[in-house]
């Protein structure tokens, strides 16, 4: 369960400060499939920044089981974070490496052997639907297909938590279907919870069981999609 109380974050620069984020306050449940909405600038990659600990609120705190950033050691954090993964608009995948390498990078980073971390690979592969793509590399692949293995990468150090951010931005409908059905699985099989961030309404209404509309640095409404987006 991901907590969010009173989340602020003011950007200070030469040029003056922007409230990024004010008084944001949310909660997510565990085994939700949650969206945040909202306009480019309204806030959004902040509040994953802060959700990944990768970002220092200036005030309040998330916290993901009841814990906060500042309750980690450099060490503990480490280990918070591998129970978070993302995916991305562009992939970030390793360009040099191939699908299997990139989805075993995390793996030897923590440390996994060669032949352990391979095996967990090839699962992975299996379960997004590549297993005939091991050998390829990134720049063989479609855009699809190079978010199952972004979605194969960060599924690999076992998380708890997969944040999503715009991560159908960059595709067709048709392909962003097929990429939510993935997670949606992905959900159900596995109880991941998993958090949307997008400017897409359509992608909130496929998958979201909750919403946070977010403009200004603000959530101007939350609560279940079948409420917020219904139609009388
Ligand atoms: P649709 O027309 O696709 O059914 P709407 O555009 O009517 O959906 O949006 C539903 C609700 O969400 C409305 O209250 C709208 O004002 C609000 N909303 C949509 N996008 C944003 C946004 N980026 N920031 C703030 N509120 C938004
Ligand atoms: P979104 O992801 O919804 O597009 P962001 O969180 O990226 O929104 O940005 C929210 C606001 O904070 C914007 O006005 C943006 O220009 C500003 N901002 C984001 N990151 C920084 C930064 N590192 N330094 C200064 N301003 C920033």
């Amino acid at each position: 369960e991901i907590v969010i109380e009173k989340l602020s974050k003011t950007y200070r620069s030469k040029d003056g400060t922007v409230e990024a984020l004010k008084n944001v306050n949310l909660s997510i449940e565990s085994g939700d499939i949650y969206g945040i909405i909202g306009m480019s600038g309204a806030g959004k990659s902040t509040l994953v920044r802060c959700m990944n600990f990768l970002e220092r609120p200036t005030e309040g705190r998330v916290l993901i089981k009841g814990k906060s950033l500042g309750d980690f050691s450099k060490k503990g954090l480490r280990k918070q974070r591998e129970e978070i993964g993302m995916i991305f608009q562009h992939f970030n995948l390793l360009m040099q490496k191939s699908v299997l390498e990139n989805v075993c990078f995390p793996l030897y980073i923590q440390g996994k052997r060669k032949k352990e971390a391979r095996k967990k690979a090839y699962e992975l592969l299996k379960l997004v639907g590549l297993s005939d793509k091991e050998q390829a590399y990134p720049s063989q692949l479609s855009g699809g297909q190079k978010q199952r293995v972004a979605i194969a990468r960060a599924l690999a150090s076992n998380p708890k938590i997969l944040l999503c951010d715009e991560a159908t931005s960059a595709l067709d409908p048709q392909t962003t279907s097929s990429i939510l059905e993935l997670l949606k699985e992905i959900n159900s099989q596995m109880g991941i919870t998993i958090v949307i961030i997008t400017h897409q309404m359509s992608v909130v209404r496929e998958i979201c069981s909750h919403v946070a509309i977010m403009k200004d640095g603000e959530v101007v409404e939350q609560g279940l999609v079948t409420e917020i987006f219904s139609h009388p």
